[in-house]
């Protein structure tokens, strides 16, 4: 069996956990097209923290890494003190956008498929978009795209009546807003084609986009729009400023519990890069808030564990254009982990060969993405912890 989930897989892995050990609370909230964005709670110990995976959902590792760590704690191959913590996991921040790419994946791949066969399937990929890539730098080809069309036929059709409102939608925006053909497996969007992490009063594309300005992603992605609805970076639905749902329903959550709790703290998963992003020394003023010395101390520290167990880079310098950004600085100590070094989501990170002298960057990806991770949080949650008692004192 293969390594990817699809939206059905996820969530029926999560219904399947033990509840006496992750119990499913109630939605912290749904999507423009109803689908609950759905909360579980490990532990009911004094420190709480919040585990979020999926914002950009064609980042797929991020989901599968953050439910296999779930199983983990069930199985009792892990273990978190649960008198002392409760861990709050939202594993598919973004639901809407993970039924669109997982269905694209699912156009092409089928769920019972052997394991070298889906490796090759990401291999392809991965080398399909690479290629794209260094055409786009050496000759700014915008053309049809060699990772797009092995997914070209995953188009709305795709989408089961069970998804109808999202598929009736999907299908005009296609129309209007002429999409590449393929590009359902780029979606990292939500389903009305704006971009979570992008979506914040101050994005960085923001006075761009107002400005009409053509606004195109990078490399192998370069026929996409960033300034349009669509796969992924577009700010807004359809004014400067509007939130959408998915953002809405996380920062009343991160502020519930922040009000009722000892929020010690929480780690929003990406991919890729191998990067631990962290509020350090400010490059530009904090829109939200002033960190005192304390609290920019206490997010190096406890990024350094995380990046220790992992060999990930740690990055502190911020713009603050993002909506991670916003939860990063009223939510001390919050980081944001961008799980695995090779690019060419959603399937990239599924590789996992380990071939005679092959090179570091290209071993063991996937598996090292699970136990390295799998690790640093368990590493992490005491300094966590420790440094959150210290700054409380
Ligand atoms: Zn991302």
């Amino acid at each position: 069996m293969g390594k990817i989930l699809d939206y059905d897989e996820m969530n029926k892995i999560l219904d399947n956990l033990d509840c006496k050990v992750i119990k499913k609370e109630k939605p912290i909230g749904y999507t423009y097209f109803g689908y609950p964005i759905s909360h579980y709670v490990y532990g009911h110990g004094k420190y709480h923290v919040i585990i979020t995976a999926g914002t950009h959902s064609s980042e797929l590792i991020s989901n599968v890494f953050l439910i296999r760590f779930m199983e983990k704690l069930c199985n009792k191959e892990v273990y978190i003190d649960e008198n002392l913590y409760t861990i709050h996991f939202i594993p598919i921040v973004n639901p809407e956008g993970t039924i669109i790419v997982t269905s694209a994946i699912r156009s092409l791949i089928p769920r019972n498929i052997s394991d070298e066969e889906e490796q090759t399937y990401c291999l392809t990929y991965y080398r399909n978009s690479y290629i794209e890539g260094y055409y786009a730098n050496k000759y700014g080809d915008r053309d049809y795209k060699l990772q797009q069309m092995m997914f070209r036929y995953a188009t709305t059709n795709i989408l089961s009546d069970e998804h109808k409102l999202l598929k009736d939608y999907l299908n005009q925006l296609f129309k209007e807003n002429d999409l590449p053909m393929g590009c359902m497996i780029n979606w990292s969007s939500n389903g009305r084609g704006v971009d979570l992490n992008s979506n914040i009063e101050c994005g960085s594309f923001v006075d761009r986009v107002e400005s009409g300005e053509e606004i195109y992603a990078s490399l192998h992605l370069n026929n996409i729009k960033r300034n349009k609805l669509g796969p992924l970076g577009c700010p807004y639905f359809s004014k400067k400023g509007e939130i959408e749902k998915e953002n809405e329903s996380l920062f009343r959550f991160y502020n519930e519990i922040k009000e009722k709790y000892d929020l010690i703290g929480s780690l929003i998963y990406h991919s890729c890069g191998n990067i631990i992003y962290y509020l350090g020394e400010d490059d530009k003023k904090n829109p939200w808030v002033k960190l005192n010395n304390k609290e920019k101390k206490s997010n190096y520290e406890v990024a350094k564990v995380y990046a220790d167990k992992t060999g990930y880079k740690l990055d502190g310098k911020e713009i603050y254009t993002t909506m991670d950004s916003k939860l990063k600085s009223l939510f001390p100590v919050t980081l944001l982990i961008e799980l695995g070094g090779v690019r060419a989501t959603p399937l990239s990170q599924f590789m996992d060969f380990d071939l005679d002298g092959g090179s570091d960057a290209f071993k063991r990806i996937y598996s090292r993405i699970i136990n390295d991770n799998t690790l640093a949080i368990l590493d992490t949650l005491p300094v966590m912890r420790e440094k959150y008692i210290d700054r409380m004192e």
